[in-house]
């Protein structure tokens, strides 16, 4: 056996991590050592001993061999978050294919400066009807923020400085004046040192159903036998699953563990936070992604040090650096903001099982449209799924739901954009005083073309994706090539009325205005919100009740909890269905499922409208039923049949250089190892390999970009093929994606 080097890093947070240093591993702890691994290192001229981790293992020495000192020993009461947390820097590295280096930035904090931490925290100084008599003058003035400071007031004893900031959205200036006219107080850390940090129990303990508890019963009984696994929550919306996330971290926080929870960035409203807040107080830290490195940083030093519990936030949150684990919980776990776009590409879901693993903690993943590999995970027994059938809220019911059949309406002489029904029931709710959401599914908006007579979209013949329209008026498939010139009439019915799809929200605004003037409309589109703080303002400004109309895309239908709200129209359900991707049934399913929830949340019965070219595709059928099994069934055998994700394992490589030649030996090269992969000939299938293809944009800013797809049933084949690729060592730019 040939000498083995470790790759240290010395005390993370002040170093760069990019900058290891090599030693020799002795033989006695070669057995021992592991990415992750606390060891002690003689360091700089007079070697003198200190602590560092190994992020690396590897036999090739970096310079000289003679003068690569030898670690002294492991640190066997060194382990803590930080091993666990480069140990799974190594195992995203190794399943997703990056470097060490990226793997290690995405998983540890980077301290940029040093800046003295200040707790601060709110507190009210008027009584409590001195405080009403604020909160109904705030409201008059619309001053959102601070209504929303007076009502989180009113739940709590005191309001963290960091929440009234970034949640509640008041300025430090507002809260200073605020402060001066001696409503409130501003404490600083020195007086604020009680660790006993109570909440009014005045929160109603809400008693769960019993579909709750059996779910919450099912993840302690395997919690206090000390096996917690992993846990798929199934409930339709509403059905409470926010409740039981909550109760099972009761459970882990009273023995004195940690409670990481995830939410989509989307979903991470103030509504959504404030609950968790009013439930566990001042144990709770929130981060988002308009925090800088630095804030960030802040947050997950007070993890680290114990002065949290419980870290709510997006992907990232993930790597909050928790020393005693208990619980991971991932709300809508089928999100796509869950896997990261940059290398290395993991996905929260597969990266929070390794980390609940290493710390001995559970996992939950909730969703009312739980994600097709997830939920077949849960059918073979991998995850234990945990269902919740009914609404949580007695008198809350699920939405009356109606398909409507665009083309029968375009026969019938209406060419609105509104259906008849639709216009009918949206006349009724303004007279009513009730409110209506009008959503436009615009996922892969504009670049697929379809019949307007008899609502096909022009498919590649091959693959079953819809083909995509190029400025060079040719239509291509982006998973085999197959192209033809633009048809001016269309292939199944003849009908000269084919385009692109091209309604955009402020289209529907405008002539939503032009049929109900009277009606107040608001809008909230990428362009409209100005970044997210715009979001919640606008979603804000609709939950109290200041229109009657919201037109909106993906994002106004996610989290979001409207009660005045009894009508939700879907204009054009099937734009998401022609998407060009194997997957886009799934979210057509997704969103309109959501959308469809998002009516009937208080106490009036709601309905929902579904405008389609396509009334009798799975996807809406099921959705307009909120039937999971259904559709379950019929997308899984469609994967089955067309052999894409989870039924098999698909890895997807790109390569890209300036130089195109270079692109094209690389492709070749590496489809050439996919072919020699023993699988084939060692009794297993042969991987399927499709491509070198072009990219969907083949050239972008003079880089060529072409991919190769390799499917096959046992990831550990794929792995294999992609080491070997690796191995190559290839002139190009490699990226891997492993679904
Ligand atoms: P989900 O996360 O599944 O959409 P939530 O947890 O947000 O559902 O619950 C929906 C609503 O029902 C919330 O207003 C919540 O307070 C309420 N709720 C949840 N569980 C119960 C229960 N057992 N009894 C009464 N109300 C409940
Ligand atoms: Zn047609
Ligand atoms: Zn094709």
């Amino acid at each position: 056996m040939g000498e083995l080097f470790a790759n240290v890093i010395v005390d993370i947070s002040h170093e760069r991590v990019d900058r290891p240093f090599q030693y020799r591993v002795p033989e006695r702890l070669r057995e021992r050592i592991s990415a992750g691994s606390p060891v002690l290192i003689p360091f700089g001229a007079g070697n003198r001993l200190r602590k560092g981790y190994v992020v690396e293992l590897t036999d090739r020495a970096e310079f000289d061999p003679a003068r690569i000192k030898e670690l002294s020993d492991l640190d066997e009461n060194g382990y803590n978050a930080a091993s666990q947390l480069i140990s799974l820097a190594w195992w995203m590295k190794e399943r997703y294919g990056s470097t060490m280096n990226q793997a290690l930035k995405t998983v540890l904090p980077v301290r940029e400066k040093i800046r003295p931490m200040e707790k601060k925290t709110i507190r009210s100084c008027l009584t409590e009807k001195e405080r009403k008599e604020q909160l109904v003058l705030a409201e008059k003035k619309h001053y959102r923020a601070r209504v929303r400071l007076f009502s989180a007031l009113t739940d709590m004893e005191e309001v963290p400085y960091e929440l009234a900031v970034r949640q509640l959205k008041l300025t430090p200036a507002a809260l200073k004046s605020m402060e001066e006219k001696g409503w409130i107080r501003v404490e600083r850390e020195s007086v604020y040192r009680n660790p006993v940090k109570q909440q009014k129990e005045k929160e109603q303990k809400i008693l769960l159903n019993g579909e709750q508890r059996k779910a919450v019963d099912a993840f302690c009984r395997d919690y206090r036998a000390g096996h917690p696994g992993i846990y798929l929550l199934h409930g339709i919306t509403g059905s409470g699953k926010t409740e039981v996330y909550m109760e099972m971290m009761e459970e882990v926080l009273r023995d004195g563990k940690q409670v990481i929870v995830l939410i989509p960035e989307i979903a991470l409203t103030y509504q959504t936070v404030m609950r968790f807040y009013r439930r566990f107080g001042q144990r709770v830290s929130v981060i988002n992604s308009r925090l800088s490195k630095g804030e960030r940083y802040d947050q997950f030093e007070r993890a680290r040090k114990g002065e949290i519990q419980v870290m709510i936030g997006p992907r990232s949150a993930l790597f909050t650096p928790f020393e005693h684990l208990g619980l991971i919980v991932i709300d809508e776990e089928q999100e796509g903001a869950y896997k990261s776009e940059l290398a290395p590409r993991y996905h929260a879901r597969e990266a929070a099982a390794r980390r609940a693993e290493m710390a001995g903690a559970g996992l939950v993943l909730g969703s009312a449209t739980p994600s097709l590999e997830s939920y077949s995970r849960a059918i073979k027994g991998e995850y234990r799924l945990l269902t919740l059938t009914e609404r949580a809220k007695k008198d809350s019911r699920l939405a009356e739901t109606e398909i409507v059949d665009l083309r029968e309406e375009l026969k019938a002489g209406n060419r609105s954009i509104f259906s008849r029904k639709l216009q009918e029931l949206m006349d009724d709710r303004l007279k009513k005083g009730e409110q209506i959401m009008l959503f436009i599914n615009r996922r892969g908006y504009s670049s697929f073309v379809s019949c307007r007579s008899c609502g096909e979209a022009l498919k590649c013949p091959h693959c079953d994706v819809s083909l995509t329209y190029h400025r060079s008026g040719m239509l291509k498939c982006h998973y085999c090539g197959y192209e033809i010139p633009m048809p001016d009439r269309c292939p199944s019915c003849g009908s000269p009325y084919i385009a692109g799809f091209g309604t955009g929200t402020q289209k529907i605004e405008e002539m939503t205005r032009q049929l109900f003037p009277q009606a107040r409309i608001l809008r909230m589109d990428a362009d409209t919100t100005g970044g997210k703080e715009g979001h919640e303002e606008i979603l804000s400004a609709f939950y109290q009740g200041e229109a009657d109309i919201l037109v909106g895309t993906q994002m106004i239908v996610k989290g979001h909890d409207f009660p005045r709200v009894t009508l939700v129209g879907v204009l054009a359900a099937d734009i998401s269905l022609h998407a060009p991707d194997y997957a886009c049934g799934e979210r057509t399913f997704q969103i309109l499922t959501q959308a469809a929830g998002r009516a009937g949340r208080g106490n009036a019965a709601g309905n929902v409208v579904i405008q389609t070219y396509m009334p009798e595709h799975y996807s809406i059928q099921a959705a307009a039923r909120q039937d999971y099994e259904e559709f379950y069934e019929k997308e899984m055998a469609y994967r089955r049949m067309l052999h894409y994700p989870p039924a098999l394992g698909l890895l997807v490589i790109q390569a890209a250089s300036p130089k195109e030649e270079e692109v094209i030996r690389a492709g070749e090269k590496m489809r050439r190892m996919a072919e020699e992969d023993p699988a084939g000939r060692s009794g297993e299938k042969a991987p399927e390999i499709t491509g070198p293809l072009e990219a969907p944009v083949y050239k972008v800013n003079d880089i060529y970009r072409k991919i190769l797809y390799i499917k096959h049933e046992n990831y550990d084949i794929l792995l294999r093929i992609r080491k070997k690729i690796e191995e190559l060592e290839l002139p190009v730019m490699l990226s891997f994606d492993l679904q």
